[in-house]
């Protein structure tokens, strides 16, 4: 039975009998990439689908990502699934702005993404209008395999990332242009 326990692959390092050294980054990586706390910010159909996401045929936790925050302050991972109305825009920003760093935002959706079929003057065309987006998962609605996707896409991105990256020129210019503090 032992032999069917998958554990997660070490990042890349040195190794020989009785030590492991790798860098920083990796670990913490590593660990983040494993951790992550959804905030669901849901408001429509897509909604549904990442019920179905977490609940035991697809098992979200499976990724370390059980834990759903509803309070941005304990989330690092804002999934954002539906038609977001113009309306909605600031208070999607609210609560992007209330999570701590290190964040980041999956476009869960076409409404999500673009506005989807709703080219209307009440919908958002895309919630990159008002915060920055990680990850764009396309679909009307998509399927929870796509949604694991996105969320594995995510993971590779946190794995791959500078604890300092936060602080980078690149990424501050970016908070700067959404107008974020
Ligand atoms: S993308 Fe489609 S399924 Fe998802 S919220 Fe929009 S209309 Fe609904």
């Amino acid at each position: 039975m032992s032999s069917q326990i998958k554990t997660a692959e070490a990042p890349p390092g040195i190794e020989g009998q009785g030590f492991f050294a790798t860098t920083l980054d990796s670990v913490v990586g590593l660990a983040r990439k494993n951790s992550i706390w959804p905030l669901p910010f849901a408001t429509s159909c897509c909604g549904i689908e990442f019920m179905a996401t977490m609940a035991s045929h697809y098992d979200l936790a499976r990724f370390g990502s059980e834990r759903l925050s509803f309070t941005p302050r304990q989330a690092d991972l804002l999934m954002v699934m539906g038609t977001i109305a113009k309306k909605m825009g600031p208070v999607l920003r609210q609560v992007y702005e209330q999570m701590a760093e290190p964040r980041w935002v999956i476009a869960v959706g076409a409404c999500a993404s673009s506005g989807g079929i709703f080219d209307t003057y009440s919908v958002l065309q895309g919630i990159d209008r008002v915060i920055p987006v990680d990850v764009y998962v396309p679909g009307c609605p998509p399927r929870p395999e796509q949604i694991i996707d996105g969320v594995m896409r995510i993971q590779d991105l946190i794995g791959k990332e500078s604890i300092r990256r936060r602080n980078s020129p690149e990424y501050l210019k970016l908070m700067e242009e959404y107008m974020i503090k």
